[in-house]
Order: C-alpha cells, then structure tokens, then sequence
C-alpha cells in the first residue's frame, strides 16, 4: 500500500507545499513543533532514509538546505534545526524545525496547531524565500 506521503506526491491528499522540484518536495508537518515545521521527502518510496542510493540522499540533503534557508527568512528563529525519525511514516522524510534553543527540538513536546489559513500563509511565505 503506498504511504501516506506518497498520496500527497500523488495529490491524492492535501498538504501545504512549500517546495518541489522532479524528486523530492517539501510540504508542512501537520502536527508542528513550531511555525515552519517542514517535512522534506524524495517522491520515490522508501522507508528507510539510509536505504536511499546515495544520489538521493546527497540531493534530498542539498534540497533541504535550501529550504532550511528558506525556513530561516520566514519564520524568527535562532537556527533551523534538523532531525531524522521516521518511526511513525515509513517513507524517508527529513524534519526541518526552527528552534531557539535545543528543548524546541524535542519530538516529545506538544504539538501546535494553526488554522488552514495560517499553514497556508506560512508555507506561501517560504516558498517565496526560496
Ligand atoms: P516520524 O515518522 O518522523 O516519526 O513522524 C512523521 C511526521 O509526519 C510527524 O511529525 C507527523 O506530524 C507528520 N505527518 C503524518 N501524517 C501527515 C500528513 O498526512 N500530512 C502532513 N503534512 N504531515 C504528516
């Protein structure tokens, strides 16, 4: 069964996108740790990040980062933080989460909630940041 993620490759369920190109995209984590939570995928399925030929991985890696410099123009933060998990998606994903301080990377803090409204907002403001 195709993963989640690769329903929101296929348009099949929505995300707020804020970067994409001819293999990885970039779209809001739903349930954010902070405004800007973006989550970072290659389209093609696979769940083990490590499990990426090494093209990919070095690709998704550079795409990231620009996103990342992205995230930093939009959202007030002292850096963008990265984190891999991947426990709850089995599809290779890279979170990329502003924080201030190295509590705000700490996967086990609640989770914010924004309206449709400003998850669009804040994914149109990063993607013009690009
Ligand atoms: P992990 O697999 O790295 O442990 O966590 C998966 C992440 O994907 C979580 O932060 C979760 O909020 C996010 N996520 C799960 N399902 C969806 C979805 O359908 N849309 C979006 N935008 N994010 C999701």
């Amino acid at each position: 069964m195709a993963s989640i993620f690769t329903k929101i490759v296929n348009g099949e369920i929505p995300c707020h996108k804020v970067a994409e190109d001819e293999h990885f995209l970039a779209f809001l984590d739903i349930n954010p740790l902070a405004k800007g939570h973006t989550l970072v995928i290659p389209k093609k399925e696979v769940d083990y990040i490590f499990d990426l030929d090494d093209e990919t991985l070095s690709s998704m890696t550079l795409f990231a980062k620009k996103v990342a410099k992205a995230i930093g123009k939009s959202v007030k933060c002292n850096r963008v933080g990265i984190a891999v998990i991947g426990l709850e998606v089995p599809h290779a994903h890279i979170h990329l989460v502003p924080i201030n301080g190295i509590h705000d990377l700490n996967f086990a803090n609640p989770k914010l909630s924004f309206t449709k409204d400003e998850f669009m907002d804040t994914a149109k403001s990063i993607a013009s940041n690009l």
